[in-house]
């Protein structure tokens, strides 16, 4: 099989990629990501309609979000949060922190994944 053959779906699905993903793993990231992209359009198409909003507002929000981070780079990587009692790095996917206790509510739902 060629490097970088990919065969269709259902097939040899155990499969490693150079990244080391099977393409069992890949299949669900692609159908995650294609259920995304459709919720995102949903979600969009009401926001113009509902508000007049125009593509033009949407890329100027993009471009303001990517610049959360510092870099305008087409992604939003956030830092990783600090407890407020003991300052130690949190795992963003436990409301309590793993060292101490102290319950750190998330300031955006977006920094719960
Ligand atoms: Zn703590």
């Amino acid at each position: 099989m060629p490097i970088g053959f990919i065969p269709p779906s259902g097939q040899n699905t155990n499969i490693k990629t150079e990244t080391g993903a099977s393409r069992s793993e890949l299949d669900n990231l692609q159908d995650r990501f294609e259920k995304l992209k459709l919720v995102t359009m949903a979600m969009w198409t009401y926001l113009k309609e509902q508000r007049g909003l125009t593509e033009e507002n949407l890329v100027q929000r993009v471009k303001e979000i990517d610049m959360l981070d510092g870099s305008a780079d087409g992604k939003l990587k956030l830092g990783v949060k600090k407890c407020a009692k003991c300052n130690r790095s949190l795992n963003p996917k436990f409301e309590k922190c793993q060292y101490c206790g102290e319950v750190n509510t998330p300031g955006s739902i977006f920094e719960t994944f």
